[in-house]
């Protein structure tokens, strides 16, 4: 992966609209700050190579590079990505009371990583008004609270940064798919730190098909509730198009058409619906409320959801071929309206050629895509 400096980063993702606030380029350096979802550089630093570069989501991402260093082969192109199963899950006996956005798999998966010892620490969103904020939990009752999805975009690799200044290891971190990206680039190591400790444990994927600005989305619910606290926001699989909102009193429906124009730049050139480069990726299940849909991907994703089963964390069945196949056309669709947009704006490169990309496929994995 090409390793550039700031100033590449702002020219490149900050002045084309393409940030997605993830907070990969925050908190390395004095210079990057994230504020209210707006990710900027606050003094010019003329570094020719950076971090803040390497680890961005939106900077010369090459996704064979990627899937040699967590699948240990080249990028295939499949609509999920590589994984070892997919199953039907949702929160086992254990984890009773909790109020999660779907099945509950998700904070099942953190609270048995840190039970089985496999993590110390997680790191979750929590919900402030409308935006995200990350934070880093260590029990139970911490993840009960950051339960539940925040559409605004969430600064979890900031503050992961963070944590691993302050000497944190062994994170199960919940990440979105550009999140997970950034994740596993920053824990390669990329400027050769001779101080380098990898902060991650584990890392759980959400499927995403977009994150907001946590401005915008505000404003859309201040428009629609007034100063009236949201409890719960859902936008639940097709075919209902809608922004759930619901607090203590009632719940309203917002037309996804209202929420598309606020859908970043970013987004729209993310070819990843299930966050691939997770160990493990958890989504809804289409017609089936109450369960998610989980994607195991490696050793570690294996191993974990093999004792959160046995130690009645979670609880796991079968996918439908039905929902398999929804799921594969879903997001092999979103790769197809990635790869359009990127190559309309000249953001998509090959592996290894000249110029500045946003992300880089090989020819033969882009035709595979559109053939699909
Ligand atoms: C922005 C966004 C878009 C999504 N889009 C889709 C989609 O298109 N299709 C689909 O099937 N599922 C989507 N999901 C995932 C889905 O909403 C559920 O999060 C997922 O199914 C897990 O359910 P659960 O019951 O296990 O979650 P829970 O057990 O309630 O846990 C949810 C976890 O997600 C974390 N989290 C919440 N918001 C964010 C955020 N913004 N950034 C990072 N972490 C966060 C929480 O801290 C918590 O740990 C999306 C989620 C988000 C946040």
């Amino acid at each position: 992966m090409k390793v550039l400096g700031p100033k590449e980063l702002i020219e490149d993702v900050v002045a084309k609209g393409l940030c997605v606030g993830c907070g990969a380029c925050v908190n390395l350096c004095p210079y990057f700050v994230n504020y209210r979802g707006k990710t900027s550089m606050t003094f010019p630093c003329t570094r020719d190579s950076g971090r803040c570069h390497a680890h961005c989501p939106k900077t010369e991402v090459d996704w064979h590079v990627l899937s040699e260093i967590v699948f240990g082969e080249p990028y295939r192109g499949s609509p999920i990505g590589e994984y070892r199963r997919v199953t039907a899950a949702k929160a086992g006996a254990k984890m009773a009371g909790g109020s999660f956005q779907g099945g509950g798999a998700v904070s099942a998966l953190l609270a048995a990583a840190l039970a089985s010892g496999a993590a110390e620490a997680a790191l979750v969103t929590r919900s402030d008004g409308a935006f995200g904020e990350p934070a880093v939990v260590s029990d139970l009752a911490g993840i009960v609270e950051g339960a539940g999805s925040k559409y605004a975009a969430s600064p979890v690799v900031a503050e992961l940064n963070r944590a691993a200044g302050k000497g944190a290891r062994r994170l199960a971190v919940v990440a979105t798919p550009c999140q997970a990206a950034a994740i596993v680039q920053l824990r390669q190591n990329p400027l050769e730190k001779p101080d380098f400790a990898d902060p991650v444990a584990v890392t759980i994927g959400l499927f995403c098909t977009f994150a907001v600005s946590g401005r915008e989305l505000e404003a859309l619910v201040r428009e629609e509730l007034g100063e009236e606290p949201v409890r719960r926001m859902d936008i639940p699989p097709p075919p209902a198009k809608v922004l759930v909102l619901e607090t203590d009193t009632r719940k309203v429906e917002i037309p996804l058409d209202r929420v598309r124009p606020l859908i970043p730049k970013g987004c729209s050139i993310c070819p990843d619906m299930t966050a691939e480069w997770a160990d493990l990726s958890v989504g809804m299940v289409e017609g089936c409320p109450g369960w998610n849909t989980l994607v195991i991907r490696t050793q570690a994703g294996d191993d974990l959801v093999d004792w959160a089963v046995k130690e009645g964390y979670l609880e796991i069945g079968k996918v439908e071929c039905e929902s398999l196949d929804h799921l594969m056309e879903a997001s092999n669709n979103k790769k197809k309206r990635a790869l359009d947009a990127a190559e309309a704006e000249c953001l998509l490169g090959s592996p290894g050629a000249e110029g500045r990309a946003a992300f880089r496929m090989s020819a033969s994995v882009v035709e595979r895509i559109r053939s699909n």
